[in-house]
């Protein structure tokens, strides 16, 4: 078997990779551990930068999402029983939208398939092969047999915990990991939102916030110990929490409902530098994780692969490497501005174990600064809607 790009991983990374692929009239197989069934049903990210969405529409691949998509013209912030408003389009002209990732995926897949772009789910044993020389491959297992994928290039899209990254050389790799000492608690749950934008709150109690997936669903999150045992959490006691943490003082009411879904996700941020070893790309949460306070993981990936799919659709036009060459500087810039926005937002909201009462008055004093004045406002929205991909 013989194609131009192998794609290891159909998350969005790979999945957006291969669509871009596409419509430079590259083509590219996409290999998957999961069923499609799995991946279309991980609930994960939900908030959609601006960037995202209008290279989404350039695909035309966002027509489900703009009929179910919810548009968010700003984030609440709230904090000593206020709540504030950050406009985001006031400040920026841009919008945030909120669009599981689950339901993306979907898209995704479907539209791959209709086109007759090669996808394989439930494939086992990935290897990759001969990165280092000018005729890379794929070995994996598909139902008990060896099979190999020659390809002129490998894109690894395979999330945190795949295969592609340890393909680059132990000693040619440098990894910056910070584990934050604290997780969240996230539940899906049938309610409509109690409100209809994204809301943060600090709470001495911990962080809490207030989310959604759509007009029927909400997503809710709680700062939990990093080693939290889901088991001491009922139904019960998340609602009580959530209302104590993301109370205000104007009679606000958390709507509430069935818990359809809850898990304990750590929070983390990860870099690998470079992202490209000989014939090998790594893209999305296989190069770097952020802690998801930032709403940044997805929106990361897709704009690596943005930035992937030039470079190679430059290659096969003209055999010029120079945006390949640039690969990893051009996304690392964008990665670190993602780092540094994910750890100081989390810095702001979370209850740090420890904390003094000095270091709860800077706290206070940052939330002060970026809800009381114009200019750090604007800063924290520039962030929250993304960068432009040219950044
Ligand atoms: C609770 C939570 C909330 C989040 N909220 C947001 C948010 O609001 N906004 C945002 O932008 N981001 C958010 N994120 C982050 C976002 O979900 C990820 O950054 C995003 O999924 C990254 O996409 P990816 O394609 O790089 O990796 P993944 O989605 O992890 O996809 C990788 C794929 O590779 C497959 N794979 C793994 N190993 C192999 C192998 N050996 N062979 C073949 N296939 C393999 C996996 O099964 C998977 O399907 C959140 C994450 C979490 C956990």
């Amino acid at each position: 078997m013989r194609t131009q790009v192998g794609i290891v991983g159909a998350g969005p990374a790979g999945l957006v990779l291969a669509h871009l692929l596409a419509a430079r009239g590259v083509e590219s197989i996409v290999l998957e551990a999961r069923s499609r069934a799995y991946v279309e049903q991980r609930v994960r990210a939900g908030v959609l930068e601006h960037g995202t969405v209008e290279l989404l529409r350039d695909l035309g691949l966002a027509e489900r999402l703009d009929r179910e998509g919810i548009v968010d013209h700003g984030v609440g912030i709230r904090f000593d029983g206020r709540h504030h408003r950050v406009p985001l389009t006031d400040l920026t002209g841009k919008s945030i939208f909120i669009y599981g990732q689950q339901e993306l995926v979907k898209d995704l897949v479907a539209a791959r398939l209709e086109a007759g772009g090669e996808t394989r789910f439930e494939i086992e044993d990935v290897r990759l092969e001969g990165i280092g020389s000018a005729s890379p491959g794929i070995r994996y297992s598909d139902g008990g047999r060896d099979e190999r994928i020659d390809c002129d290039w490998i894109a690894g899209c395979d999330g945190f915990h795949g295969v592609s990254r340890s393909a680059i050389p132990a000693g040619l790799r440098a990894e910056y990991d910070h584990v934050f000492p604290f997780a969240w608690l996230g539940i899906l749950a049938a309610t409509p939102p109690s409100s209809q934008e994204v809301t943060y709150a600090r709470h001495d109690r911990g962080f809490a916030l207030q989310s959604f997936r759509s007009p029927e669903i909400s997503r809710l999150y709680l700062q939990v110990e990093p080693d939290e045992d889901l088991g001491a959490w009922p139904d019960e006691r998340i609602w009580e929490e959530l209302r104590t943490r993301l109370a205000t003082d104007d009679g606000w009411r958390l709507s509430e409902g069935p818990v359809l879904e809850k898990g304990v996700s750590a929070m983390r941020s990860f870099v690998v530098e470079p992202m490209q070893h000989g014939r090998l790309f790594l893209a999305g949460d296989a190069a770097h994780i952020v802690p998801a306070t930032g709403a940044k993981g997805l929106n990361l990936a897709v704009a690596d692969v943005r930035v992937l799919a030039e470079g190679l659709g430059e290659w096969y036009a003209s055999g010029s490497t120079e945006v390949l060459d640039d690969y990893s500087r051009r996304c690392l810039r964008r990665v670190w501005r993602a780092e540094e926005f994910s750890a100081w937002l989390s810095g702001m909201l979370h209850r740090m174990p420890g904390e003094n009462a000095f270091e709860r008055r800077l706290q206070r004093a940052r939330l002060d600064w970026v809800t009381g004045t114009e200019s750090a406002a604007r800063a924290f929205a520039q962030n929250y809607v993304g960068f432009p991909f040219d950044w």
